[in-house]
């Protein structure tokens, strides 16, 4: 088709392909969530509500976009991991990243009211994101790990930090003078000599943020005389029905592939919960 004599204009888009068979990361942000905290009364140092509507919005994404393995979140960010053969978009940057960061934030408010019922949303809050390739399966791991460990780190001092200010009478000018400089020990030590805190007993949700995995949940069914194998009942979605081996006389086997999305709090840095799921990096 020629178009319009205007059509040419459409040359100045160029193309902005990802690399084929690489890892890619995509990590959402909340613009502002100091402030958008605040302005809504956020519980500190966590907000529960807050963070379950994070992993509602995550979730909804995981849904629309199922070559998304495997998500985790703290705060107001989440990171989504495709699977390295994703031709989503044909990998188009661009097409990929507006797309799940529009559908994350539209989920968020849409959620909203269902987990701050009591707090109307005063305005429209946006997330920034940015799409990292990761070339090997070693840098997916640390990668998660970085943000795991993030995770700990920022819930330790905050932890502390709101403490001091709450329950210690502090200005938030004094909390942050007297945290300047301490080590991870001298935190946990402050926490529990001073507060009774237990650092250790805190919420997994607080202490390890949040994991979203997709997991295959295979079911082999036998058909009698060339029927159908009975439909099961399927919980998130039915990715892939296929027929193993070569159909027999009497009966089909089917099997068929369901893959569903679990939350845990759980540790992704050690090597059981990869090793468990070697379908994440493969
Ligand atoms: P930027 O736009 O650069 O990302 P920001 O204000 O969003 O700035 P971040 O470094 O992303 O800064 O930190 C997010 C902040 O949002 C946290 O420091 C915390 O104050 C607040 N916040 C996010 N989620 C929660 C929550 N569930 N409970 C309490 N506070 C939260
Ligand atoms: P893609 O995701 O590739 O953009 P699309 O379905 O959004 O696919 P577009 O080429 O962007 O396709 O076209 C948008 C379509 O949305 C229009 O073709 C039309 O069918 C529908 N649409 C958008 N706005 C309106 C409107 N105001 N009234 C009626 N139909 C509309
Ligand atoms: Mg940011
Ligand atoms: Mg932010
Ligand atoms: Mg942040
Ligand atoms: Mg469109």
């Amino acid at each position: 088709m020629a178009g319009s004599k205007f059509a040419y204009v459409r040359n100045f888009e160029l193309p902005d392909p990802l690399l084929p068979g690489t890892f890619m990361i995509l990590r959402i942000d909340g613009h502002a969530f100091h402030r958008l905290s605040e302005e809504h009364n956020f519980a500190k140092p966590n907000d529960e509500r807050a963070l379950q509507l994070m992993d509602h919005a995550a979730r909804d994404v995981m849904t629309e976009f199922k070559d998304i393995v495997l998500a985790f979140g703290e705060s107001d960010e989440y990171s989504f991991l495709f699977r390295k053969s994703s031709t989503l978009y044909n990998r188009r940057e661009a097409k990929i990243l507006t797309t799940v960061t529009s559908l994350f934030t539209s989920s968020y408010v849409f959620n909203w009211s269902k987990y701050l019922s009591d707090t109307p949303l005063k305005y429209c809050p946006s997330f920034d994101g940015r799409i990292v390739l990761y070339p090997s399966t070693t840098v997916v791991r640390d990668y998660f790990s970085w943000r795991q460990a993030d995770t700990h780190i920022n819930n330790l001092y905050n932890t502390l930090f709101w403490a001091l200010v709450l329950k210690g009478g502090q200005t938030t000018t004094q909390a942050h003078a007297v945290l300047r400089g301490t080590v991870s020990s001298q935190k946990h030590e402050m926490l529990f000599s001073r507060f009774g805190i237990n650092y250790n007993e805190l919420a997994a949700r607080f202490r390890k943020g949040s994991v979203l995995v997709r997991e295959e949940v295979s079911t082999e069914t036998e058909g009698v005389d060339g029927l159908e194998a009975t439909p099961l009942p399927v919980s998130e979605e039915v990715s892939e029905v296929v027929s193993s081996g070569a159909p027999r006389k009497a009966s089909k086997k089917k099997v068929r592939v369901r893959t569903t999305i679990e939350l845990c709090h759980c540790d992704i840095i050690g090597d059981e919960f990869w090793n468990a799921r070697p379908n994440i990096l493969a």
